[in-house]
């Protein structure tokens, strides 16, 4: 007998027939005797349904507002799988966030987990229940309800495995892992067995949305394994751990490509000390999360002044043009460039420690195929470029053939 916590993604809650197959699954593992703790996300295309109707009556709405909002996404799931659990005569109840006991900051839309107090949780399945909990969502210590960030059930699960101490955590979905690459862009793209938890955090900071990026980062903290897996067949999936010895030996694991960014560049802000510190903190306290920054050298004659980019997501960019605006005046810089029409491509391997040459290669093969590198950034186990979105898809398959091909 195991504890073992299982989260179901939009796709494979996506209708009542893939929650009643949901349903089946969990009744496997409860019938061999498993206490089951499954996690489930709004039915597909909800979420971005709510977030549609939302902006429709106002761009910027209030973000508590837009956390009540989500949040009934995933509370229809969790009441749909119990009563298909009900309809196998398996006993299951549905749990929110909040009666579950997962408690977060105050941040709305992108809430932290503070603390998990599961008693409930356990009280349920001592009564032999399978307990549905809704994932995305939590509530603060006074009582407010608040999100976890787009992909947030993948948090919720890890979070609750860690929590319940959990033998296993598995997060099915609508692939059968993680692959070197996006397998709905890059039809050669390839399964893979293992990956560790630094390649999977780049991977999915950088744009592979198979997994939430602050799960994993979670996940590495608390040392969770789990594995990522299909719902709609038995394949076994991806295991996602630390790092071992014999995974420095693949030099690039996996391609992502990123298309939720947008840049912004100021022209001709004012060259001194203090300025990009007057720029960022504001938008730091505006909750928005800044990626990559390039600033030139100063140029022209006069005084010295110089171009800042930097990148944000997608949908933040309303909010950082208006803390832009607000700055203005008071920092003095020029136009102001925003533009949706970029993509961050990116290679991610542990074995980029130990190996040279891999950015150069990068830069070639996209050279060749005529794109321009607008922006570069890099780690100790990523490269990323800033490339015209137009040429997202193109530049992702032909960086994936050549290092992985
Ligand atoms: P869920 O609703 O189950 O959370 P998501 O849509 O969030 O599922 O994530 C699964 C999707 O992630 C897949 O359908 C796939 O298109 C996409 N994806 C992006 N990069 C990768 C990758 N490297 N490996 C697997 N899937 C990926
Ligand atoms: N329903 C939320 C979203 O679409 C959370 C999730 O699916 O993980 O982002
Ligand atoms: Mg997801």
């Amino acid at each position: 007998m195991a504890l073992i916590v299982q989260k179901y993604g939009g796709t494979s809650v996506g209708s009542p027939d893939r929650i009643k197959n949901v349903a089946r699954r969990v009744a496997q593992y409860h019938s061999r005797g498993d206490q089951v703790v499954v996690v489930v996300s709004a039915m597909s295309g909800v979420t971005d349904n709510l977030i549609k109707l939302a902006k429709e009556i106002m761009p910027l709405p209030n973000e508590r507002e837009m956390d009540v909002l989500l949040a009934t996404g995933e509370q229809t799931t969790i009441a749909l799988t119990a009563i298909a659990l009900h309809s196998l005569g398996v006993p299951a109840a549905s749990l929110t966030g909040a009666q579950a006991g997962i408690v977060t900051d105050g941040v709305h839309t992108k809430a932290k987990i503070q603390n998990i107090t599961p008693k409930k949780i356990h009280d349920l399945l001592n009564q032999g229940q399978v307990v549905i909990v809704a994932g995305f969502q939590g509530q603060t210590i006074e009582g407010q309800v608040t999100t976890l960030g787009r992909g947030g059930s993948d948090l919720t699960a890890i979070a609750l495995a860690a929590a319940l101490k959990a033998q296993l955590c598995q997060i099915y979905t609508d692939v059968d892992g993680v692959y070197t690459a996006d397998p709905r862009i890059v039809p050669g793209a390839k399964k893979l067995d293992e990956i560790s938890y630094d390649e999977m955090l780049e991977l999915a900071s950088l744009g592979a949305k198979v997994m939430q990026s602050r799960s994993v980062e979670f996940a590495k903290k608390f040392g969770v394994i789990f594995e990522v897996r299909s719902s709609l067949n038995d394949n076994p999936g991806t295991i996602v751990k630390e790092e071992t010895r014999n995974m420095e030996e693949v030099v690039v694991r996996g391609v992502s490509l990123d298309k939720n960014q947008a840049k912004v560049t100021l022209v001709a802000v004012p060259d001194k000390p203090g300025i990009a510190a007057r720029i960022f903190k504001a938008i730091g306290d505006s909750n928005i999360n800044v990626d990559m920054i390039v600033q030139n050298i100063s140029h022209g004659s006069g005084a010295p002044a110089t171009d800042l980019s930097f990148t944000i997501d997608k949908p933040e960019l309303l909010k950082a043009q208006k803390v832009i605006d607000s700055l203005k005046k008071e920092v003095g810089f020029g136009q102001v460039i925003a533009t949706e029409n970029i993509a961050k491509l990116s290679i991610v391997g542990v074995g980029m420690k130990s190996h040279s040459g891999v950015a150069g290669k990068m830069f070639d093969i996209l050279a060749r195929e005529g794109i321009n590198i607008h922006m570069i950034s890099t780690s100790e186990i990523k490269i990323s470029v800033v490339i015209d979105l137009a040429k997202g898809e193109q530049a992702m398959k032909t960086v994936h053939q050549a290092f992985l091909g």
